[in-house]
């Protein structure tokens, strides 16, 4: 009898012992790889900081190439003609990745910028665009060359929207459309019409709502867009993921109103008193 119970403890120890080890393996190996990856991501990526002026015309056709080659990879992976953001959690984003914006055409001939990037207190969330007031009918031109991702109605968030991933890996949602003239898997070169300005879906006025992202994360399109002149700030925008939500205010006239731009901060209360300094200037 005592033997058999010794047996029994044996052997479900030995299963236990068993299942732990099968646990931390298959634990391990994937948290190890992904650290190394990121490693190695992170060495392999130059800065624009340490980029003399010189040199960018080289390094730009350095990452036109590189676009090539990642150009069946961008648009086959992640790929799919319904979720604004289809990368989820199994995507790896590196912390920093230099994209060509050098091609940019503005999406609207307007630069009546009516709602920021940003947290919204009284909604208790974030507006991933930047609104631009237009009129019904309007034009609205892909920003850069690329391929349709989406074109579909949301009627109660985004409308009539389209969603273009472009060769540079950057993607780009234009909302609230009253029509649009793609379709998914279309090609668009930069300036093309995709669609026309409208007021539908959550929309409480004609506008555009124009989101830049880039594996998913939404940037701030004040990090890279001039909106007042119709342009980009620099060729290459230095995506980093812990400031993409942010504006890089390039210009001189920005710096003033830098924490109007700000994203969601910790702490609301400070945020209110940024907003009412900002509101005294
Ligand atoms: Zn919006």
């Amino acid at each position: 009898m005592q033997k058999i119970s010794i047996r029994k403890f044996l052997l479900i120890a030995a299963a236990a012992y068993a299942y732990v080890g099968l646990a931390a393996q298959t634990y391990h190996v994937p948290a190890n790889h992904e650290y190394q990856h990121r490693n190695l991501l992170a060495s392999q990526t130059p800065l624009m900081e340490h980029m003399k002026l010189e040199n960018t015309q080289k390094f730009i056709q350095d990452i036109e190439a590189r676009e090539a080659l990642d150009d069946n990879d961008i648009f086959s992976a992640f790929w799919d003609n319904q979720s604004v953001n289809p990368y989820g959690s199994k995507a790896l984003i590196p912390d920093h990745k230099d994209i060509n914006v050098s091609s940019y055409v503005a999406p609207v001939s307007s630069n009546n910028i009516t709602s920021e990037f940003g947290y919204r207190p009284r909604f208790g969330r974030m507006h991933k665009g930047i609104d631009i007031k237009l009129n019904i009918g309007d034009s609205i031109k892909s920003a850069f060359d690329g391929v349709v991702r989406i074109a579909r109605y949301n009627p109660g968030g985004y409308g009539y929207y389209v969603v273009v991933r472009h060769y540079n890996g950057l993607e780009t949602v234009y909302g609230h459309l009253s029509k649009y003239l793609v379709h998914p898997g279309q090609r668009v070169k930069a300036g093309q019409l995709i669609g026309k300005g409208g007021n539908t879906g959550r929309s409480t006025g004609p506008h555009l709502h124009l989101e830049t992202r880039y594996m998913g994360i939404a940037i701030n399109p004040r990090a890279i867009i001039d909106f007042e002149n119709y342009t980009t700030h620099r060729d290459v925008f230095a995506f980093d993921r812990k400031t993409c939500e942010k504006a890089v205010n390039y210009a001189p006239r920005y710096s003033k109103h830098k924490a109007k731009y700000a994203s969601k901060s910790k702490s609301g209360k400070k945020k209110k008193a940024t907003r009412r300094k900002a509101r005294r200037r």
